[in-house]
């Protein structure tokens, strides 16, 4: 989750300095000063993520005053669902993942878990319950083994090696002259976009959280191994809540619900058949992905 909206180059030297007391999010995202403070309420709780059902409600939010970014966005994710987000660069649909998170605060209206308000809750309580493969991953400049198993520290080695074979990149990493031991570099340029995919991938798999948000997660995979991938988020998917930023329509056929964003609004939504029937913007972007194919 931090990879999402840390500026690469602090990323490093923050890393250095906490490697060994766990980069623990917030506290990087304070030394960044890069949001305007969140900041826990005194009456703040654990939310402990059950049903995982997650709900905006009319909501407004603008990284500036001067520019709203969303402008009055209501769905819900039933718990065990899956949705899916759709639309140009640019409509918004990070955004909504990282409000999820409580990375920012709405200016209207209210993000909801379980139907508590995000604001109610610790951040720590409400990161831990949530797994996110961001749009960009920036991994820790350490083994390929610790970047994975960051999703859930005390995981065995059998469990890790699970979510990566889960992940497709257990072969890769075992063809690696040091395997499991292999520096991934700073900030992970030793690996391929589509490496970086799968490594915050088998992160989110191993974490096992009771929502899972997926941002473009799949976006620099060859077809082949988005294929293989998709079956398995697929399955892991049927009994989690789960958001998903599509970038290839074809990925997302089967969720519950769709949501066509365009400039901060929700302009259509409906099943992957009832959006095709209503012959709208989600079937033009269909037929015209089609061709690009
Ligand atoms: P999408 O994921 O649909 O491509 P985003 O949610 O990332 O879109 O961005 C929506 C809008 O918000 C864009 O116009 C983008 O330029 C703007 N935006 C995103 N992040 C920031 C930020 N940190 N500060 C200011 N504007 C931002
Ligand atoms: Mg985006």
């Amino acid at each position: 989750m931090l990879q999402l909206f840390i500026p690469l180059g602090a990323l490093g030297i923050i890393y250095r300095q906490f490697k060994y007391t766990l980069a623990d999010m917030d506290l990087v995202f304070k030394l960044l000063s890069r949001t305007p403070e969140i900041e826990d309420k005194d009456s703040a709780t654990d939310l402990n993520v059950e049903q995982g059902q997650i709900r905006f409600d009319q909501v407004h939010f603008g990284y500036q005053d001067d520019r709203e970014i969303l402008k009055g966005i209501s769905f819900e994710v039933p718990a065990g669902q899956t949705v899916a987000v759709v639309g140009h660069s640019g409509a918004g649909k990070s955004t909504l993942a990282r409000l999820l998170f409580r990375f920012y605060d709405v200016n209207q209206g209210q993000v909801l878990i379980d139907g508590n308000d995000v604001r109610e809750v610790k951040q720590n309580s409400l990161r831990r319950g949530i797994g996110i493969v961001p749009q960009d991953t920036v991994l820790f400049n350490d083994t390929i083994r610790y970047n994975i198993q960051y999703g859930k520290l005390d995981a065995t080695d059998q469990e890790v090696r699970e979510a990566a074979s889960m992940a497709q990149i257990e072969d890769f990493i075992e063809s690696l002259p040091e395997g499991w031991d292999t520096k991934v570099g700073e900030r992970g340029l030793k690996l391929s976009g589509g490496e970086k995919q799968r490594v915050a991938i088998a992160r989110a798999i191993l974490k096992r959280p009771a929502i899972l948000v997926f941002d473009e997660a799949t976006s620099s995979l060859d077809s082949t191994t988005e294929q293989a991938i998709q079956r398995t988020l697929k399955e892991i998917s049927a009994t989690t809540t789960t958001l998903v930023v599509a970038h290839r329509l074809s990925t997302i056929v089967d969720a519950d619900q769709i949501l066509v964003m365009s400039q901060g609004t929700i302009i259509e939504r409906g099943s992957h058949s009832e959006l095709m029937q209503a012959n709208g913007e989600y079937r033009r972007m269909w037929d015209l992905q089609l061709e690009s194919d």
